[in-house]
C-alpha cells in the first residue's frame, strides 16, 4: 500500500502564517511524494464554536481558498469536508469505548487548550476531541500526519488507540508518526509565543501587501533597542523569529547587525515584510485565479469528499469486521 498523509484544520477561521510554516509547506512538499488527505475539520471546529456554527459554514469555503491559493493542489490531494463522511462519526463511536476519561483529562493539548479558554468544566465534544482526531487518521490508513508540536500529544494518543483496538480485534490501521516542522510554532506580531487569529496576533495568508508592511512596523521587538546603535537580542525579538522561518539565508547577517548596533529595527522590519510579501505574492495570484471562479471551490470540495467517502467505507468494512459486527 502506498503510504498516506493525513493533515487538516479545525475551520475556525481564515489560515495564517503560523499555519503556513507549522504545517502547510510541508504538506505542499508531501503531496508530490505521497497520496495525501486535506481534512476540512469543521466538527472538530464545533468543540468550541457549537453556539456559532455560522462561523464554521462561512470559514469552509475561505480555508478551502487559503489551501488552493499556497499550493494545496487537488489533482494530488483529497480535500474533503469531515462532516459529510458519517463513517468518521461511527468510527470515534467505537474508539471511545476503550479510550478512558483519564486519559483524554491528562492530554496536555485538552489541559492547556481548556485553560486558554477558561473553561472549568469540559463538554463530551471538547473533551473527546482527541479521538475524533484518532478517527480521522485511522479512516484514511495515514501513517504520516503533518502537525504542529502542540498536536503531537494527540498523536500520541492516536498511536495508542491504534494499538488497543489491534490488541482487541485485528489489525486493520497503520500506526502513524508524527512529521514535526522545523518551525514547529511561531510568535505572534506581539510577542506572544504563538501565532493566533483569535489573539488579533496574526498575518493571514490573504494579506495584501500593505496589511503586511502595516503589521510588521507595528510588530514587537526588543525593547533594549532604541537608537539604531543600542545592542540588541534577536533571539527575544519577534522579527528576527520571522527572518528564521522566512528568511533563513539573511540570518548570520542579521544577528551579527543587530546585536552589534549596525541595523536598525525599522530596516530590519522593512528586510522581512518583503520577505513575506515575496512569499505571499503567489499564493495572490493563484487566490485571484481560483476566485474567479467560486463554483470550482466547490467542486473540488465535492470531489474530495466523495474519494475520502470512498476510503471511509472500504476502511469501516475492515474495521466492522474485525469486530465481528459486519451483519
Ligand atoms: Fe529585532 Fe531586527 Fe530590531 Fe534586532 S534589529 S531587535 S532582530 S527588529
Amino acid at each position: 500500500m502506498n503510504e498516506r498523509v493525513l493533515t487538516g484544520d479545525r475551520i475556525t477561521g481564515k489560515l495564517h502564517l503560523g499555519h503556513y510554516a507549522g504545517s502547510l509547506k510541508k504538506r505542499i512538499e508531501l503531496q508530490h511524494q505521497y497520496e495525501c488527505f486535506v481534512l476540512l475539520a469543521d466538527v472538530q471546529a464545533l468543540t468550541t464554536h457549537y453556539e456559532k456554527p455560522e462561523v464554521v459554514r462561512d470559514n469552509l469555503r475561505h480555508v478551502a481558498m487559503d489551501y488552493l491559493a499556497c499550493g494545496i493542489d487537488p489533482e494530488r490531494s483529497t480535500l474533503f469536508i469531515q462532516s459529510m463522511i458519517p463513517e468518521i462519526a461511527e468510527l470515534t463511536v467505537y474508539f471511545s469505548m476503550f479510550v478512558t476519561v483519564n486519559s483524554l483529562r491528562h492530554n496536555p493539548t485538552i489541559k492547556s487548550e481548556a485553560a486558554e479558554r477558561g473553561y472549568n468544566e469540559m463538554y463530551y465534544g471538547f473533551l473527546g476531541y482527541p479521538v475524533s482526531q484518532a478517527a480521522d487518521i485511522a479512516i484514511c490508513k495515514s501513517s504520516l500526519i503533518p502537525v504542529g508540536e502542540d498536536q503531537l500529544p494527540h498523536i500520541e494518543q492516536t498511536r495508542k488507540i491504534i494499538r488497543r483496538f489491534h490488541q482487541l480485534y485485528a489489525p486493520v490501521f497503520p500506526e502513524p508518526q508524527a512529521l514535526v516542522s522545523d518551525i514547529p510554532r511561531l510568535t505572534g506580531l506581539d510577542g506572544s509565543a504563538k501565532m493566533s487569529k483569535s489573539l488579533g496576533n496574526a498575518i493571514l495568508l490573504d494579506s495584501t501587501r500593505d496589511e503586511v508592511n502595516d503589521k510588521i512596523q507595528r510588530a514587537k521587538t526588543d525593547p533594549a533597542r532604541i537608537q539604531k546603535h543600542d545592542p540588541g537580542h534577536p533571539d527575544i525579538c519577534t522579527i528576527y523569529s520571522y527572518h528564521q522561518a522566512f528568511n533563513p539565508g539573511q540570518t548570520n547577517e542579521i544577528h551579527a547587525g543587530c546585536t552589534e548596533g549596525k541595523i536598525g529595527c525599522k530596516d530590519c522590519k522593512l528586510t522581512i515584510a518583503g520577505r513575506i510579501n515575496e512569499l505571499l505574492e503567489p499564493m495572490r495570484e493563484r487566490r485571484e485565479t481560483v476566485g474567479r471562479n467560486p463554483k470550482r471551490v466547490d467542486e473540488i470540495l465535492m470531489a474530495g469528499t466523495e474519494r475520502a467517502r470512498q476510503t471511509a467505507k472500504e476502511t469501516m468494512g475492515e474495521v466492522r469486521e474485525a469486530m465481528s459486527i459486519d451483519y
